[in-house]
C-alpha cells in the first residue's frame, strides 16, 4: 500500500542529461545523430536479440492452429533468383496498411518482390515503421495476417526497437503510451528493470490527474509504489498517448522535479530526467480521409506547455525516422537478414525505401544516402500522409501511385541498368522455401 507520503522528497541525485540534446522537430536541413550508443557497430547484442525473437516468432507461427497460410513462404515457385545487388525497405502505415487493413496493392507488391515478376527475381526486404506499442513479435504476427505472408522480427524495426539498447543505462523509468500494459511488457522485454507507468502514479495518488480516473482493468494492473524510494531516471514515450492531459501532467511532474523524485519541484527547472520519444511523426495515416495527429504532436505540445510553465526550453530526443540512427540500425538489420535468409555476404549497392511521409521517410532516406556506402533511394507513395498535388518539403527521388508501382519501378530501374538484364548482378542463391 502507499505510504502516507508516497511522493516524499529525497536527497536529489543529479543525473547526467548530456544525451538530452534537442532533436530537430520542425524541419531544417539537418538531421541529428542519435546518442553514440545507438551508433553501435554490429558487435552489440541487438542483432542476437532480434535473431532470438525471430526464432520465437517462427515457433509461435508454426504452432498456431489454422495459420499455415503464412507459416510458409508465399512463393513456392522454383527457379527464382535472389538479387544481391539491391534491397527494399518499407514503411508500413500508409504504404502497406491503412486503418488496420492492407492497402489494395500491398499484397501484390510483396508477391512481386518475392519472385512473381517477369524477371524471376526475389528481392530481400525489411520493414521500418515508426509505429509501436506492441512487442515486435506481436506486431509481426499482426502484419503476417494482414499481408498473408510470413513477416519475421528479423526483418522488422519499429519506433521503440532501438530503445532496447538503453535498458542498461537507466534503472527506474517512466514508460508512456499504448494500450493497457502493453508498453510495460515491451519495456520489460527489452530488459528495463523497473518500469513505472502513468497508471502506477495515478493509482498511488489519485489526485495526480484530476480529470482522469483509471478503468477497473487499469486499476487492477497498475501498481501502488512508494516513490520516496526511487526516482524516475528517464522518460520513454513508447507509443501514442491515449490520454494527453493525464500523461502530460505526469511527464511534466517528472520534468519539473529534482532529478525525477516525484513530489519535489526543482528551483531551476532544469533538473528533470531526459525524455525520449520513439518517433516524431506529427501526423500519420489512418482510415480517416485526413491525416491524424500523432506522437510528434504530443512532443510539440509537451515542449510548449513546459515552456509556458517553466519559462525554459525543453530538450527531448526522438528516435525513429528520420533520425539517422534508425537507418544505421536498419542497415545492420538488413545485413543480417540478407545473410541469414539469403546467404548474401556483401552489402547491397542500392536500398529502395518506400514511404508515405516526406518529413520522416523521405527526409531520413535522403539524408542517410549522403553518408551511407550504399545508395538509399527514396520512393514516395500517394496512399498515405502525402497528398497528390502538394509539394513535399522533402522531395523524393521518385513519386509513385502506390507500393506496387514503387516496387515495379525499383526492379525495372535495376534491370534497365544492366547490360544483360537478367543474369548480370543476380546471383543464383538457393531459396529457403
Ligand atoms: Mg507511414
Amino acid at each position: 500500500m502507499a505510504t502516507t507520503d508516497p511522493f516524499g522528497a529525497r536527497p536529489a541525485r543529479r543525473l547526467d542529461s548530456l544525451d538530452a540534446s534537442r532533436a530537430d522537430l520542425y524541419g531544417g536541413p539537418s538531421v541529428l545523430l542519435p546518442p553514440k550508443h545507438l551508433m553501435a557497430s554490429s558487435d552489440n547484442n541487438t542483432a542476437m536479440e532480434i535473431e532470438n525473437a525471430r526464432h520465437h516468432l517462427d515457433e509461435e507461427v508454426s504452432s498456431e492452429d489454422g495459420s499455415p497460410q503464412f507459416a510458409s513462404s508465399p512463393v513456392s515457385r522454383p527457379a527464382v533468383s535472389t538479387t544481391d545487388e539491391f534491397a527494399l525497405a518499407f514503411d508500413i502505415d500508409g504504404v502497406l496498411i491503412r486503418g488496420g487493413k492492407p492497402i489494395p496493392e500491398a499484397v501484390d507488391a510483396l508477391k512481386y518482390i518475392n519472385g512473381e515478376n517477369p524477371y524471376g527475381i526475389k528481392v530481400p526486404y525489411i520493414f521500418v515503421t515508426n509505429g509501436g506499442g506492441k512487442t515486435e513479435e506481436e506486431r509481426c504476427i499482426d502484419l503476417s495476417k494482414q499481408l498473408d505472408l510470413d513477416v519475421s522480427t528479423g526483418q522488422f524495426i519499429c519506433g521503440h526497437t532501438p530503445m532496447r539498447e538503453m535498458a542498461e543505462k537507466y534503472n527506474t523509468v517512466l514508460v508512456v503510451g499504448g494500450e493497457g500494459e502493453k508498453c510495460r511488457v515491451v519495456a520489460e522485454g527489452y530488459g528495463f528493470k523497473d518500469v513505472v507507468t502513468p497508471g502506477d502514479i495515478i493509482k498511488t495518488r489519485h489526485d495526480t490527474t484530476p480529470f482522469r480516473k483509471l478503468t477497473d482493468e487499469e486499476f487492477e494492473n497498475s501498481r501502488v509504489r512508494d516513490f520516496s524510494h526511487s526516482n524516475i531516471e528517464a522518460i520513454f514515450v513508447f507509443a501514442d498517448s491515449r490520454d494527453w492531459a493525464g500523461d502530460q501532467q505526469i511527464i511534466l511532474d517528472c520534468l519539473m522535479s529534482k532529478n525525477g523524485w516525484l513530489g519535489t519541484r526543482s528551483e531551476t527547472m532544469d533538473e528533470g530526467p531526459p525524455v525520449f520519444f520513439s518517433h516524431n511523426d506529427v501526423v500519420w495515416s489512418t482510415s480517416h480521409e485526413h491525416s491524424r495527429i500523432g506522437m510528434g504532436a504530443l512532443r510539440a505540445s509537451l515542449e510548449a506547455v513546459y515552456k509556458a510553465i517553466s519559462g525554459k526550453d525543453l530538450s527531448t530526443i526522438a528516435f525513429g525516422k528520420p533520425q539517422l540512427g534508425t537507418y544505421h540500425f536498419a542497415t545492420r538489420l538488413l545485413q543480417q537478414w540478407r545473410k541469414d535468409n539469403h546467404g548474401i555476404n556483401k552489402p547491397p549497392r542500392t536500398v529502395y525505401f518506400v514511404g508515405d511521409t516526406p518529413d520522416s521517410d523521405i527526409r531520413g532516406t535522403n539524408e542517410f544516402d549522403k553518408i551511407s556506402e550504399a545508395n538509399w533511394y527514396s520512393l514516395l507513395v500517394k496512399t498515405g500522409v502525402y497528398q497528390d498535388g502538394t509539394i513535399p518539403r522533402f522531395p523524393p527521388k521518385k513519386t509513385c501511385n502506390n507500393v506496387l508501382d514503387a516496387v515495379k519501378f525499383a526492379v525495372e530501374r535495376e534491370i534497365s541498368n544492366k547490360d544483360e538484364p537478367v543474369d548480370v548482378g543476380l546471383d543464383s542463391v538457393a531459396l529457403r522455401n
